[in-house]
């Protein structure tokens, strides 16, 4: 029996709305788990002890081999637009929602299994996960936690001691949880509006608010606070794909049941950090249209956006063309509130004061110039931070082969550079702007590689490091390093 530290307070919420949002559904037991690591920070501020999340139950529970009290596992149901078209019913087909808690700060926070065994949503799946994308996740969605961009989070992962069968074979199963401020996607929206079923769409959204933005109700116009609803889910993916850029992240599978309400990044398939500069990069080897680049990565969430819009429209006013309108205005703020935010996130990387809007064009430039000579966005930004810091240029000039145009460029860089500003409060900016450690693909691929071999050490020490992405931490100094042609992965797979 655990002890009263052990227990999880759970606090359930989604399993009180009605019975059509979800089915409960137990997880799979398995054979033989076994603990890859948990992330202790994160249980303390979900109250949980870590000395019991590692014990036998604990691992038990990561496992899907015990259910504890106040749980009250269940698969949601969603649909969702996948790659642009629209299926009307996806749901949890391989994760399963333990349920609620609220952590430290009062923020509820949903506990989540993924990889725990078939669901009524698994269609022809095996509700399993491999070790890999197990891995991916763990590492991905820790990293961007520490770039201070919104996400879900990792509490733990084992593995089974049973195989899943996948394109590249039979792989060790592992089970993954994560940690999310909620799992309301605009798929989910989407499920009840597609059926017309409009009751349930405003139950949802009633949920949604009370429970990310509240601020929205405190207008007495019931349609009005669907409206302000609207604008915040716009707001808080205009500010996410803006965080995602800065860092040179590539979503990879940005489909509308991906996209998560609270304007947290969800799930991390095929999704990779650009090591040379291409704004037309992607990583993942279904799309083949590049409809998932880095830089078509604002379009695609105005997309997924619309898609939520059409959702709520019945409720955003009683009249048609009013809700029409309603909608197409709020849905035309997000390049406004994007393009702040993009320009104001490379101002800072590129060492610039907020207020010196007459640079942009230079840092355009910039850009161009490190995508035509296909340089490596991290280690740019990190040598334009050094030789902000009085540091010689020579390893910032050696990234570029023309140095013509790199000089001219420079040149201009220095000059503008504001002398009024305080070198210290440029740097400080530039600093935490400009990470030195990211989740580089090929150290994933390699993390993931051990792993299955049964080395866990490559994971854990990336996972290490990638917690103080901007610090200088000479012993992790060889993760900062692009890969070698020879080590270069052009594509991340989705296979869970
Ligand atoms: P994703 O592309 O990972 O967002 O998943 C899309 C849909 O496929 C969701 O409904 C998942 O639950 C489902 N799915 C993905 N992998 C599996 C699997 N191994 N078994 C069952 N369902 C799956
Ligand atoms: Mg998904």
């Amino acid at each position: 029996m655990s002890d009263a530290l052990s227990q999880i307070h759970f606090d359930n919420t989604y399993a009180e709305l009605p019975e059509h949002f979800y089915i409960k559904q137990d997880p799979a037991r398995v054979p033989a788990p076994k603990l890859i690591g948990i992330n202790s920070k994160l249980a303390e501020e979900l109250s949980i002890d870590p000395h019991w999340l590692e014990s036998p139950e604990g691992i038990a529970m990561l496992a899907g081999n015990f259910i504890p009290a106040g749980a009250e596992p269940l698969a949601q149901t969603y649909a969702g637009h996948q790659f642009g078209g629209f299926v009307p019913q996806l749901g949890d087909g391989r994760a399963i929602l333990l349920g609620e808690v609220n952590d430290k700060s009062n923020t509820r926070r949903d506990i989540q299994l993924k990889g725990s065994g078939r669901t009524p949503f698994s269609r022809g799946g095996d509700g399993k996960a491999a070790l890999g994308p197990v891995i991916r996740e763990y590492i991905v969605s820790e990293a961007m936690a520490a770039l201070g961009v919104p996400t879900t989070r990792a509490l733990g992962a084992v593995t089974t001691g049973e195989s899943v069968l996948r394109q590249e074979g039979s792989l060790p199963g592992a089970v993954f949880t994560r940690v999310a401020s909620s799992h309301i996607r605009v798929g989910t929206f989407q499920y009840f509006a597609a059926q017309k079923d409009t009751d349930s769409v405003r139950i949802l959204a009633d949920y949604a608010i009370a429970r990310h933005y509240p601020s929205c109700l405190a207008t007495a116009d019931p349609a009005a606070s669907y409206t302000a609803f609207l604008q915040a889910v716009v707001t808080a993916q205009a500010e996410l794909i803006a965080q995602w850029m800065s860092f040179g992240f590539i979503h990879g599978v940005m489909n509308t049941d991906n996209t998560a309400i609270s304007g947290e990044t969800i799930d991390y398939g095929p999704c990779a950090f650009i090591d040379a500069f291409h704004p037309q990069c992607v990583f993942s080897s279904i799309d083949r249209q590049a409809r998932y680049s880095w830089e078509n990565q604002p379009n695609m969430a105005l997309w997924n956006l619309t898609r939520l819009a059409e959702t709520l429209l019945p409720l955003l006013d009683a009249n048609e063309t009013k809700s029409l309108a309603i909608a197409e205005k709020t849905l035309a703020g997000f390049s406004e509130c994007f393009s702040q935010q993009y320009m104001s996130r490379f101002r800072a990387k590129f060492g610039l004061a907020q207020n010196q809007t007459e640079q942009d064009e230079l840092i355009q430039d910039g850009l161009s110039l490190i995508a035509n000579q296909q340089v490596d966005f991290t280690l740019f930004f990190r040598q334009l931070t050094r030789a902000a810091s009085g540091n010689s240029s020579v390893a910032l000039s050696s990234l570029f082969t023309d140095q013509d145009s790199f000089l001219q460029w420079f040149a201009r860089w220095q000059n503008a550079v504001d002398p009024t500003e305080q070198a210290a409060t440029i740097l400080t900016t530039m600093q935490r702007a400009n990470p030195i450690v990211i989740p580089r693909n090929h150290r994933v691929e390699q993390a993931i590689q051990s792993a299955y071999a049964g080395d866990y050490s490559p994971f854990h020490r990336l996972t290490k490091a990638l917690q103080n992405p901007c610090a200088e931490q000479a012993e992790y100094a060889d993760l900062e390093a692009p890969p070698r042609p020879e080590e270069i992965i052009a594509e991340t797979f989705c296979g869970t």
